[in-house]
């Protein structure tokens, strides 16, 4: 964070006029018209589109191999989730997975691409423990700030059917994560009612959130999806629940879809998509009009589960953009939106915008609009983060 005042000069935020954005203490404190008289140390947007920050609410950042050697594909050509987890726990250690460098590798290429915070699930299980989270607690620290990540410890191999990793999830909770994650618990623990009431409770005891990956489709993904509903509610939980990926949703029929959307806005929940190509779309009007967040996230990038990913979220927000058919400027900017300010609450903010009081973090890029950025994701100019320039024509400075 920095601590002088700084005005961006000459911007157009989410491609209005040209304006003045003024920072203090990596708050932003005025957004006025272009043309105030420049002071030493200020910024030259150079009349480019602003955006806020990216936010990323979906990632794995310990999983990539990125840095390192390219990784050719080996596993099949028809891959199932049992398998792809199968697969990484083999093979991760013939590439050093988790570690530091590559962690701190994948969060430069968010700040490369105008990612200012991120949350990032973090695999816990029997082999590893808990070395992706210090992994990545070390990575965090060497970027001394640039870009705020929130953790979710996730317990990708299972919960009930490794005895122990209960114990892990709640050592992580102690051990400062933000969330707890979850899998499956039908499909990969075959006991949907233990797993949950395993992490439901040390989401009470320890006061972190749940972060639950749910792949299941039709009946089964539908009865998680009330289950999840249903304990938040008894827990108290509101506000601190979100199911990620879901792929159930896109397919249900209405009645069920609509009745689970009253229970996720009743429970508070939220939801995050990584808009995978090839599953269905999400009813995401719908969930916006019941007021349920959702957030928009790579997922792993360049891992043993595909070597696809460049930490680019304004790509994730055109894949969303493209899943769902829009086509008119209206849509595409709800897109670059959910890929921005409406990702806030999925890393601890009440407010991720270009306005007063917003954490100054601010992205330029040389665009007509917003629309013409999302359809060409071009290279980000600038990338302020709390107020710092941490990347500046596809280089980053951290
Ligand atoms: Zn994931």
């Amino acid at each position: 964070m920095t601590h002088k005042r700084i005005t961006l000069r000459n911007v157009r935020p989410w491609g209005a006029d040209a304006a003045d954005i003024t920072v203090s203490d990596g708050i932003i404190t005025e957004v006025a018209p272009a043309g105030g008289a420049s002071e030493p140390g200020d910024l030259d947007g150079a009349g480019l589109l602003a955006v806020p920050g990216f936010i990323n609410t979906h990632a794995h950042i310990d999983k990539s191999w990125w840095g390192k050697p390219w990784v050719p594909y080996t596993y099949s050509e028809n891959p199932t989730v049992e398998g792809w987890i199968a697969n990484e726990r083999a093979e991760r250690g013939n590439y050093d997975i988790p570690n530091t460098a590559s962690a701190t590798a994948v969060l430069r290429e968010f700040l490369r691409h105008g990612t200012t915070a991120t949350r990032t699930h973090i695999d816990v299980d029997l082999g590893i423990g808990l070395k992706g989270l210090e992994s990545v607690q070390a990575a965090v620290a060497e970027l001394d700030g640039a870009i705020h990540v929130e953790t979710v410890a996730f317990p990708q191999d299972g919960v009930l059917r490794r005895p122990g990793v209960m114990r892990l999830l709640e050592e992580a909770a102690q051990a400062g994560v933000d969330s707890i994650g979850g899998l499956d618990p039908g499909t990969i623990d075959g006991d949907v009612g233990g797993q949950l009431e395993g992490l439901f409770q040390i989401a009470v005891d320890h006061g972190v959130g749940l972060d639950l990956h749910l792949h299941d489709f039709g009946s089964l993904g539908a009865y998680e999806y009330r289950q999840v509903i249903r304990r938040t509610l008894d827990a108290g939980l509101q506000g601190k629940v979100n199911i990620s990926h879901g792929f159930a949703m896109g397919a249900l029929q209405p009645e069920v879809r609509d009745e689970i959307i009253e229970g996720l806005a009743e429970a508070g929940i939220s939801w995050t998509t990584v808009a995978m190509n090839g599953t269905a779309p999400l009813p995401w009007q719908q969930m916006r009009d019941r007021g349920v967040p959702l957030g928009l996230g790579t997922d792993g990038i360049r891992d043993l589960w595909s070597p696809f990913g460049d930490g680019d979220l304004l790509r994730v927000a055109f894949a969303f953009a493209r899943l769902h058919g829009f086509r008119h400027d209206d849509k595409l900017v709800t897109a670059v939106e959910h890929a921005t300010k409406h990702g806030a609450p999925f890393v601890g903010r009440e407010l991720h915008d270009l306005v007063p009081g917003a954490p100054a973090d601010v992205v330029l890029l040389d665009a007509e609009n917003v629309p013409d950025a999302l359809v060409r994701c071009p290279q980000r100019r600038l990338v302020l983060s709390a107020g710092r320039v941490v990347a500046r024509d596809g280089e980053v400075l951290v």
